[in-house]
């Protein structure tokens, strides 16, 4: 088995080539390393490699982790919240990571807000499409995502900085192509109506072990990779 540092070096020479072909600069895209399940042990091996930016699914599992972990490490990583996620739950998320990736709902938004009122601070969400349009899948619909945005900029405290989406698995990425294409062409046409909090380009997050390097090709400014760095769950 290969080591934390071997795979994390390998998916950054794979980011940097496929953003090259697609003649784009490397640097424009964050790797986010998804270490649900994993423990703390592992997470501080990443980041003894230089890997600062993490994505978890469960919140209380996050919780844990974070607060078991050395507080030198606590002030330098970055949390993304990549799971689904109820209201109920908005608070204690949006204490403990910096972007909230999976807002689908203008109720989950504004419980977001609401969290945040008090203290005033500011919270970098995305908006979470269901680019596939499966039943059983959370997101936004393509065609309501327009909407939601326009509903969510009221939400004073969140800045709605992208999309996200979790394309129909399928074992070959060029099946999931399309999906990671329309996506991006969202993003821009949003970003060109002014529907994101700020100017710029949008981040767009997708692709999987199994495809960031299609979604770099198209696109994608972050992508989320956890078996590929860190073995199977
Ligand atoms: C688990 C998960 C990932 C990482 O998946 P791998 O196939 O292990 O890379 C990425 N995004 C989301 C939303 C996930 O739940």
């Amino acid at each position: 088995m290969k080591t934390i540092a071997e795979n994390l070096e390998r998916i950054h020479e794979k980011i940097t080539a496929a953003a090259l072909r697609a003649n784009r600069d490397p640097a424009s895209i964050k790797l986010v390393a998804v270490s649900k399940t994993m423990p703390i042990e592992r997470i501080e091996e990443a980041v003894s490699c230089g890997q600062l930016l993490f994505g978890e699914n469960y919140i209380q599992e996050a919780r844990d982790k974070i607060a078991a972990l050395p507080p030198e490490i606590q002030k330098t990583v970055t949390w993304h919240f990549i799971g689904a996620l109820q209201s109920n739950k908005a608070r204690v998320a949006a204490a403990h990571f910096q972007v909230i990736e999976t807002v689908d709902r203008l109720k989950l938004a504004q419980a977001l807000n609401r969290s945040l009122e008090e203290s005033g601070k500011q919270l970098s969400v995305l908006v979470q499409v269901n680019i596939g349009r499966e039943p059983q899948k959370s997101g936004v619909l393509p065609e309501n995502c327009a909407a939601l945005l326009k509903d969510i900029a009221t939400c004073r405290n969140l800045s709605v900085d992208g999309l996200m989406a979790i394309p129909p698995h399928a074992d070959d990425p060029e099946e999931t192509r399309p999906y990671f294409r329309e996506l991006c062409r969202m993003a821009r046409e949003y970003a060109g109506m002014g529907l994101f909090s700020r100017a710029g380009a949008p981040e767009i997050s997708m692709g999987m072990s199994g495809d960031f390097e299609v979604a770099v090709e198209e696109g994608a400014t972050l992508v989320r990779v956890g078996t590929a760095i860190f073995g199977s769950r």
